[in-house]
């Protein structure tokens, strides 16, 4: 029987919340699945990472230390990938689902002639074999994908389980990689400038989605509700995306996670990755049109009708409220 290969990622010098995530999956599947839990770090100077990472539900960690890894690469991480598969003699390996993974995956997957799987957000394992859930059509239905016999890469959605909590006894062990002639180079990261906004600190957000049309739309409407409550304004990925507000506005998967007091969704549809950054939030105030809307599973209160009726009237409730 072969192993589960947790595949980490190191960002600012920190192994990223979304592996011990991984972890926790794959420390869920084990035992059912009658396989070991290993993982791979990769990068150079990484050895203490390793060992907090093998105490964590890393089980046997491989490490990759090789200034070839100091920052994402794709030959190399590739390279290091397939010799974790193969001394782990894995034949499921979890990647998440963020930028460098939609790089990397395929690429594994396609070079080990295995099955991919990507964008799940549960892995669950029946008569010792895999099957993997994903959502498809924007939300709206989950799809379960059964695993055939063989090797398969999956890519998991940040913030879809809870990171592996507790402390584990795992170990570490030196990976030696044959890296390629590297066909891509790595030459700066460019962080975008500060807006000054930090949802992480906002304890009121209200946020608008694509159902609010047009970009002048946010200073007139969703601006003013978040202004009289004391709040901060948020967005989905669509409206960032079309370069309506900038990225730090972003609430998902691949934005801001965050957990206000009040979070305010409007013409927000609910997407599994717009969900997994605010579904924490201690009150969840949806408005949307259609009904069928998946926000309002996670609303405490849903509101059935157009954002433009509702949102300025609560806008002006609250400015008289304050008096
Ligand atoms: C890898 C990956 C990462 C992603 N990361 C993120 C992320 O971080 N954050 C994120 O948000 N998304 C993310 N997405 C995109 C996500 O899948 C959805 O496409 C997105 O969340 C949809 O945004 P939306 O709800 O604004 O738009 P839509 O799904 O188009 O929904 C618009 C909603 O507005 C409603 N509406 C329209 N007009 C009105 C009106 N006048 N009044 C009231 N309601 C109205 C409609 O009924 C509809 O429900 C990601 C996708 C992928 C694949």
């Amino acid at each position: 029987m072969g192993s589960i290969l947790v595949v980490t990622e190191i960002q600012n010098g920190e192994i990223r919340e979304a592996s011990y995530e991984l972890a926790s999956i794959a420390q869920g599947i084990a035992s059912g699945s009658g396989r070991e839990v290993k993982s791979l770090v990769a990068g150079s100077g990484v050895g203490s990472l390793a060992e907090a990472f093998a105490s964590k539900g890393g089980g046997t960690v491989l490490v990759a230390d090789d200034d070839a890894l100091a920052n994402y690469n794709v030959d190399g991480f590739n390279a290091a990938i397939r010799a974790a598969v193969d001394e782990a003699d894995a034949d499921l390996v979890l990647i998440s689902n963020t930028p460098s993974g939609w790089d990397v995956a395929p690429r594994v997957a396609a070079g080990l002639d295995a099955g991919f799987v990507g964008d799940c957000f549960r892995v669950e394992v029946e008569d010792g074999s895999f099957s993997f859930h994903r959502r498809i059509f924007n939300g709206k239905l989950d799809a379960k994908i059964n695993a055939a016999p063989g090797k398969i890469v999956a890519t998991i959605q940040p913030g879809a389980v809870a990171p592996f909590e507790g402390s584990t006894e795992g170990s570490t062990q030196p990976l030696s990689v044959d890296f390629p002639d590297a066909r891509v180079q790595f030459k700066e990261i460019k962080t975008s400038e500060s807006t000054g906004v930090d949802l992480s600190k906002a304890d009121i957000i209200v946020s608008g989605g694509r159902g609010v049309g047009a970009p002048e739309k946010f200073p007139e409407t969703i601006q003013p509700l978040a202004d009289a409550l004391g709040g901060a304004m948020g967005a989905s990925r669509p409206v960032v995306d079309a370069g309506w507000l900038p990225h730090p506005y972003q609430v998902g998967s691949s934005g801001q996670v965050v957990q206000p007091k009040l979070y305010i969704a409007a013409g927000i549809s609910g997407a599994i990755q717009h969900l997994v950054g605010m579904k924490a939030s201690n009150f969840i105030i949806a408005i949307n049109k259609d009904p069928d809307a998946p926000i309002f599973e996670v609303a405490d209160v849903g509101v059935v009708a157009d954002l433009f009726d509702i949102v300025p009237a609560l806008t002006n409730a609250v400015s008289e409220a304050k008096g």
